[in-house]
């Protein structure tokens, strides 16, 4: 954290912990909900203020996989997400690396890529 020039604070290190250890890609709001028990004095805004700061230093990702609600992966290796229409489960798994890069001759700069895969989980198609 600190290498990304920001200042570590108790909640912000338990923020990003939180995604860390929760690999259900939450949003801010689960994250608030997740944390608010143990840290009463967290707020919903220092939640968004942070979650902000890290995905803008890359220290987390910031995915727009669900229209309604932003979400938020600790992971940052490219990896893509399963999302089960049925549970609403976000997994992740990693395809092979080249699906993520342009061909080197296009000449573009990439600073994001989002691989999104919809479908039912196991667990829901075995129901
Ligand atoms: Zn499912
Ligand atoms: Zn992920």
């Amino acid at each position: 954290m600190q290498h990304h020039g920001i200042k570590p604070s108790v909640q912000r290190i338990a923020i990003l912990n939180y995604l860390l250890t929760n690999h259900t890609h939450p949003t801010a709001d689960e994250i608030y909900a997740g944390l608010s028990a143990t840290m009463p004095t967290l707020s919903k805004t220092t939640i968004y203020n942070t979650l902000k700061l890290f995905s803008d230093a890359g220290i987390i990702l910031n995915l727009s996989l669900d229209e309604k609600n932003q979400r938020f992966d600790g992971c940052i290796q490219p990896h893509a997400h399963f999302i089960c229409s049925c549970c609403g489960k976000i997994e992740d798994f990693f395809p092979e690396e080249e699906i993520f890069a342009l061909p080197e001759s296009s000449g573009k700069e990439i600073h994001k890529v989002e691989i999104s895969y919809y479908g039912i989980c196991h667990s829901c198609k075995c129901r």
